[in-house]
Formats: C-alpha cells, structure tokens, sequence
C-alpha cells in the first residue's frame, strides 16, 4: 500500500521517530485519503484540516529539536461527535446541538492533545449515540467502506469507518449497548470498550450515564493497547472514574493464549438470527485457540438472555433523564415563534430530537413514572445484577469468556430500519458487558461467507483489560486478518 495513513499507529510512530517521515506528510496523506472516499462514506461532520496541520507542525518542530515523541504524536485521530472539543462544533449527530461550540475539552481529548496527537475531525454518529447502523444521524447516514451500500454499525460508525477507510489511524468512539465493538466488527477493525470508569468521562455528551464507556477503534490490537494507555488513568473532573494512574497496556501483550482458561458462551450460537456464516468463523478461531494452548470448554451466563430487554429499559430511562437539559433554552438550539415557555420547550424538542431520540425519551418517562417505577425500571436493575453475578460466576472458572461480536455482518442501509426490535438484536451479544461494566474487545476475523468480516469478542473481569488484549494480541497474530475495503487500494492507488 503506497499510503502512509494505510500504516498502524505503531508503525507510523516508528517512522516518525526516524525522520523517514514527518508528521506534516502524515497529515497530507491522511486528508487525501478524506478528499478521495468521504464524499461516498460520510464519515465526518467536520474535518480539522488546519488544526490538523498546525498540530502536525509543532510534532515536527519538537522533532527537529531532538525531542522524544510520545506513541500518539502525529497519529491522524478521529473523534466521535459526543466527545466535546474546545472551539470546534460538536453535535452529538443531534440538530438540536447543531449550533454548539463547547467552550471546554473532553479529557481523552485534552490528554491526546498534550501527547500530540493530530486530529482529523469529529466523526458521524447515530444521535446521541442512539443505534446501531448510523441511519439515526440527524446529517444523514454513513456508508460501511467494504460496501457501500450497507450500514458501518453504530453508533460510533463515523470513527470505524474511518478507521477501515484510511482517513484516520485511529478513532476514538463510545460504548453503551455495544457502540465501540459492533461497528468496529462490521467495518473490521478493532473495538475496545475497557472496564467502566476506565477513561475518563468529563466532556462526553452523556446517553445513559450507568452505562456510557469511552472506547477505542484501531487497525490492530497493539494500537488499542497503546491508545488505551494514552488516555486511562483517574481523572479527579470526573467523579466515576477509576482510581490509579495510567498503565502501559502494551507490556505482555505477546505472552501469548498457552493455559489461559476461555469459556465459549455456547447458548448464544444458538440464537434465532445468528448468521451460519459467522457461526463458521468464529469456530474456527475457538479451534486456533485450543491449538494454540488455550484450555477451551463451554461458559454459561444463564441470565444473559435478558440483558437487552433490561438494557432497554435502564438505557432509555437514563437518557430521558440526561437529555431534559436540551430544552430550548441552553445550547442555541430553538423553534421559535411560541406564546409561552412550555411551548418553547415542547415545539424546540419537537424539533430538534429525532425519532429513535423521542421514542427513548418517552419508554424512559413512562418506565420512571410512580405507578410504573417497579414493574419495569426496578425489575431492570434486578436483572442487571443477577447478569454481573453470572459474569463473577463465569469468571471463578475462566479467565476469559468468548463469543462473536455481532450476530451477523454489515447488513444493508434501510433493512432494519422499520423494525426497531430487529435493530436492537445487533447488540444482543455486546450488551451484556455494558451492563456488568467488564472490558471486552472485538477483533476482525473471517471473512464470512458474504466476503464482509466478522467480529470476534473476547470478555475478561473487571480491570482485567491486560489479559483481554493479550489474548486479542495472540489470535490476531494468529488469524493474520489483514484485509482492508477495497475502496482502500483504489483510493491508495
Ligand atoms: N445500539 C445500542 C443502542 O441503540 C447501543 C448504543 C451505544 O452503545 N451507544 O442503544
């Protein structure tokens, strides 16, 4: 490939240190590879080319100086539009946020900003992270890079499938029904959503607070492990967040899989709408893990068919509660031409929320209300923890737990988009993590029967993110997944 944004972060780091190329050549490549394909993708609700160039600037003075660079400098980064940045718009793919400038950086964002990372611009998601195919977007839909006539996954589609596609090295998206690791398999690359409280939230737009996990999305799993680094690490802004400073992910990553003990969750191939051609993959990457030394037996989470009828019901009544600040009055957004104030509010949410938005706000209103509070938001939050028992269960005999990503590949633009219950089926597998605040990574294998590529989810303890991407390491090494959209070698040329 003649690109340099076609290179992992790594490599591209390597180079950078020895003045084969300059963080300025970097940025060129990465904004053509924009100007060639996202015009088709619509990945990006806003590209930074100058802030790009003028990071990339200041990566090359301290170069030139003789300083050491740090593993992000001059790494093109992608930013999910629910991650505020200082000065550039940031809408949460909302029309109500469309006119919103946050006066202030999210923390992952501000720590890759000092490392001297270079950002390439906020990315397309469903609105307010709602979905799971990117259709939600108030600016219109992104296209998956292997076929552009079906969905990236979603929410963070925009920064997968910037990722696939060469326009950034790496991305960053959030995970809290699956939004990190689904579309990260339906574009195949990686997703990483680490444990609850890993990274910092302070300046992330919120959907459902109890659930809202920061994540990464990379070309491969030594990436992950070092952008993770970048950005862990407690952060006294943000009152959820884990104690204990940042680790380097990236130590024992080669330590390999040999008597790692991994629990497939069988029950879950056997769902109704499991595609055979995933259930073929990701058997065949169990089998390489058994050879390469892995202990291997079947897991069980007995509770876990519940968990996404639980999650829609947690998830929206959070939602219903974060988004009653867009009313209107803050944030710029208003429908004008109302008598009163209530008015006001009801014509500017009316007109500023989208349909999927509207339907949450209100399941989660009525799952809140007096007469209705035990029958469902409390019998949710029940479920919920006999699901993080399961997982303690699971993890007494386990080091790590298995299964697909996703129960099938990218599927077309408009086929779910009718049937909300089909939807939320994407997530059936990634949910439960989310619930149980557990990391869990998705790594590219297949290709499936369709020729698209599969998700392959490794689910390790609470904090335990080291021997999720060591065992993530050593099936990638394995699979030598390293197939990329075609639209990368015309683009690349
Ligand atoms: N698809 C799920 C939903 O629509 C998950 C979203 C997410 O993780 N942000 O809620």
């Amino acid at each position: 490939m003649a690109e340099l944004c076609d290179l992992t972060a790594h490599e591209l780091a390597g180079r950078l240190r020895s003045g084969e190329a300059s963080a300025a050549d970097v940025v060129d490549s990465a904004m053509r590879r924009v100007a060639a394909v996202d015009e088709g993708l619509h990945a990006f609700l806003v590209v930074t080319e100058d802030l790009a160039r003028r990071q990339a600037g200041r990566v090359d003075e301290l170069r030139a100086r003789g300083e050491t660079l740090p593993s992000t400098a001059g790494i093109p980064l992608a930013l999910k539009d629910v991650l505020c940045t200082r000065g550039i718009r940031t809408t949460a793919g909302s029309k109500i946020l469309e006119p919103y400038v946050p006066p202030y950086d999210c923390t992952p964002w501000e720590r890759l900003d000092r490392g001297g990372a270079v950002l390439v611009g906020k990315t397309n998601c469903d609105e307010f992270a709602m979905g799971s195919s990117n259709e939600n977007s108030a600016y219109g839909p992104v296209r998956n890079p292997w076929d552009q006539e079906r969905v990236p996954g979603g929410s963070s589609g925009g920064s997968a499938a910037a990722v696939a596609a060469g326009e950034a090295v790496w991305a960053l998206g959030t995970d809290t029904g699956g939004s990190v690791r689904q579309p990260a398999s339906l574009c195949g690359v990686v997703g990483l959503k680490p444990t609850y409280g890993r990274i910092s939230r302070f300046g992330l737009i919120a959907f459902a607070s109890s659930l809202d996990h920061v994540g990464t999305l990379t070309r491969d799993v030594r990436d992950a492990a070092t952008l993770l680094s970048a950005i862990a690490g407690n952060d006294p802004l943000d009152a959820t967040s884990l104690p204990g400073l940042a680790a380097d992910y990236a130590e024992g990553l080669d330590a390999g899989v040999a008597g790692l003990r991994i629990g497939v969750v069988e029950d879950w191939l056997s769902m109704e709408g499991v595609q055979p051609g995933v259930r073929d993959s990701f058997h065949a990457a169990v089998d390489m893990l058994t050879g390469m030394g892995a202990s291997v037996d079947r897991a069980e989470l007995p509770h876990a068919d519940y968990a996404l009828s639980a999650y829609y019901l947690i998830a929206p009544a959070e939602c219903s509660s974060n988004l009653a600040r867009f009313d209107g009055v803050r944030y710029g957004f208003r429908v004008p031409g109302a008598s009163d104030v209530v008015e006001m509010n009801m014509r500017s949410r009316g007109g500023g929320f989208g349909d999927e938005v509207k339907r949450r706000i209100m399941l989660g209103t009525y799952s809140l209300s007096a007469g209705y509070y035990d029958a469902y938001y409390g019998q949710a939050q029940k479920v919920r923890t006999l699901v993080i028992r399961d997982y303690e269960k699971a993890f007494e005999r386990f080091d790590l737990l298995v299964s697909p990503t996703s129960p099938t590949t990218a599927f077309k633009l408009g086929e779910k988009t009718e049937n909300p219950l089909a939807m939320y089926l994407s997530d059936v597998f990634t949910i439960p993590s989310d619930l149980s605040g557990t990391p869990a990574i998705s790594i590219p294998c297949g290709p499936a029967d369709d020729g698209l590529p599969v998700g392959f989810q490794f689910m390790g303890r609470l904090e335990d993110e080291r021997t999720v991407l060591r065992a993530a390491f050593a099936l990638e090494q394995q699979l030598g997944f390293t197939a990329r959209p075609p639209l990368v070698s015309a683009a690349a040329g």
